[in-house]
């Protein structure tokens, strides 16, 4: 079907309509029920677009708009697009590819997909009628290429235009495109984005999400590397640019940088925080790390550089476990990393996993133990599941049941379903069940009564099996 227009090419970038409030992040997907992030992956690619002249991007985020599929197919046929692109989750991706199928039969336009799992697997969702072509990889550079040639090649359809790498056809694999120039990637289209709808939990808005760098040096079992090794990082000047549009364009107040490890380099985070502060950027941010690299002296410069909250993986409280988990920095406690942070006056969650095949009771319990002792304000626990591309799917094939299209992984000893499954729930049952915590949302009710009452329902779901056997997933 021809694409190409030199007098006006529309684009849609859509975040696909899901059975419940999801976050669809490049690597991972996860529920979120009181907070949602804006959808980075389609704005950088929207970003992208409005770069070609003769296109015209529009986002379309179904998740945050609430739209049924229905809905979401009716906006699409108004809109009128010559092309969309969506982004594939993991665990919603037999839905994501069923409503990209029917966007292509009842809409009939070009259909796009990219995401971690569509980079794994082109020529199965390709083969599922899902989408026409998968962005494979980082997609920014070849998207843009693509619609520059599309636009210089009225009537052209994606096999007249298809590049060496970074797309594939049905028939025509690919290898991912080089990894791009990170100061090259586009601004995240922020003014195409509804900002009211997105937020994280006791954070001001509007509130924004952004990327410094990609890519981590460690190995951590359970993560699948979404970025490779290799850390590639855009400057910090680049990154501040993007800060001031946001602040003075959009008045955004919040910004969470969503870098695989935005702490890696203590030096860099010194310099973006002096950046902030020379520049008069008011602005909160949180950002992840692991439990290491933050001494007491970084952790007071940013704060006094706005960031007030900081995800610290974990992990465990066995230091066994960490070791297991290949947390690269070894199994040192993170006790220095915490307190510096708390010290400063800035909020300290920490991501915790249960279930692994090998974590025993009394390993779980120092989990729970570690996180009363930390002192941390807020705890994020997932259960150990085997995705692709991480070490735990890479166990031998009678221990891990797998499908793609519907998604579906796991572990197949029941027992340990149904440990992960009662570690996670006791976990939340006994962190946030305290005094201390319970005062805390106490007087957060009169201040942020909206908000505290989202994560007091978000806890008490927390409590009670989930339907369906689903997990949170937030794994940095
Ligand atoms: S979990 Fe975090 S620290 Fe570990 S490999 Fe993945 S990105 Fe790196």
């Amino acid at each position: 079907m021809g694409i190409g227009a030199s007098n006006g090419m529309r684009v849609l970038l859509l975040n696909p309509p899901a059975q419940e409030r999801i976050n669809r992040r490049f690597r991972c997907t996860y529920r979120a029920r009181h907070f949602l992030f804006p959808p980075l992956e389609m704005l950088l690619l929207a970003g992208a677009a409005q770069r070609v002249p003769a296109v015209e991007p529009r986002l379309l985020d179904a998740v945050a708009d609430q739209l049924t599929p229905e809905a979401t197919l009716d906006a699409v046929r108004k809109f009128s697009p010559s092309l969309v692109v969506y982004l594939g989750g993991n665990d919603s991706l037999g839905d994501d590819v069923a409503f990209g199928r029917r966007i292509r039969e009842q809409v009939d336009v070009p259909v796009l997909v990219t995401g971690y799992m569509p980079t794994l697997y082109p020529a199965e969702i390709l083969e599922a009628g899902g989408a026409d072509g998968v962005l494979l990889g980082e997609p920014e550079r070849v998207f843009e290429d693509l619609l520059i040639q599309l636009s210089r090649q009225p009537g052209a359809s994606l096999v007249d235009v298809v590049p060496d790498a970074g797309l594939a056809l049905p028939g025509k694999p690919a290898p991912s495109a080089p990894p791009p120039d990170m100061d090259e990637l586009p601004a995240p289209a922020y003014d195409l984005a509804p900002l009211s709808l997105y937020g994280d939990f006791f954070l001001p808005r509007p509130f924004a999400v952004l990327q410094t760098s990609r890519g981590c040096p460690f190995s951590c079992s359970y993560c699948v590397h979404p970025h490779g090794k290799q850390v590639r990082a855009r400057s910090v000047e680049n990154v501040l640019d993007d800060v001031r549009r946001l602040v003075h364009h959009q008045s955004v107040r919040t910004i969470r940088f969503e870098d695989d490890l935005f702490t890696l380099s203590p030096q860099r985070v010194r310099d973006f925080c002096q950046g902030l502060l020379e520049r008069e950027l008011n602005v909160s941010w949180t950002c992840l790390a692991r439990p290491e690299g933050i001494d007491r002296e970084l952790a007071e410069l940013m704060a006094r550089a706005g960031c007030v909250r900081v995800y610290v993986g974990i992990e465990s409280g066995s230091s066994r476990v960490r070791k297991e988990l290949q947390r690269g920095g070894g199994a040192e406690p993170p006790h220095p990393v915490v307190h510096a942070l708390a010290a400063a006056g800035i909020e300290v969650a920490g991501f915790f996993i249960v279930g692994l095949p090998s974590e025993s009771e009394e390993e779980f319990n120092a989990s729970v133990n570690l996180a009363i002792e930390l002192d941390l304000d807020y705890v994020v626990v997932s259960r150990a599941r085997p995705y692709p591309g991480t070490d735990l799917f890479d166990r031998p094939p009678e221990e891990v049941e797998f499908k793609l299209l519907p998604f579906r992984t796991r572990f197949t000893d029941p027992v340990m379903a149904e440990t992960s499954e009662r570690r996670e729930r006791a976990f939340y049952r006994r962190f946030y069940l305290r005094p201390r915590i319970l005062k805390t949302l106490y007087r957060r009710l009169f201040r942020e009564p909206r908000a505290t009452a989202a994560a007091l329902t978000e806890l008490a779901r927390s409590f009670v099996p989930a339907e369906g056997g689903a997990v949170r997933e937030d794994l940095i």
